[in-house]
């Protein structure tokens, strides 16, 4: 990451590597718990928070106010908006940048005088991976196969 003179600390990198390696969102105390079990010296929650604020605002993590949890960007770079999909079965993310969502929102927000600052759009469903985990149990309940 390019410094932009904020400093990256052994901390703030740890905790940046906690959240890319989870394949599904994780808390900050959740960060914290296992933050512990790796180190003599526990962080502190205003650490983790300030560390999770700073890879927010460098737009490598997502926060997912439905689940108080984060997850890692997955085309991070320069801060953005998201659409992010939440399978309810296995808590994995996708991640979209929804164009056409996000100029349908500035075009209602232009009209009626509102300022976008920051958008976030969470959605909640069932993905590929659970869909078809769910259209074989139905199969197998009809005949068996395997
Ligand atoms: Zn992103
Ligand atoms: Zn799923």
């Amino acid at each position: 990451m390019r410094a932009s003179g904020a400093r990256l600390t052994p901390l703030r990198r740890r905790v940046l590597a906690l959240v890319c390696e989870s394949h599904s969102p994780v808390g900050a105390y959740e960060l914290l718990a296992r933050l512990g079990g790796e180190r003599k010296a526990r962080a502190a929650p205003p650490t983790i928070y300030r560390a999770l604020d700073f890879f927010m605002e460098h737009g490598l993590i997502h926060r997912i106010n439905s689940l108080n949890a984060y997850v890692a960007c997955f085309g991070p770079g320069r801060p953005h908006d998201a659409c992010l999909f939440i399978c309810e079965r296995c808590r994995t993310v996708e991640e979209s940048d929804a164009f056409g969502l996000r100029r349908a929102i500035d075009h209602e927000a232009g009209e009626s005088g509102f300022r976008v600052r920051r958008q976030t759009i969470e959605v909640t469903g069932v993905c590929r991976a659970c869909a078809a985990r769910m259209g074989e149990s139905d199969q197998r309940s009809v005949k068996p196969t395997r």
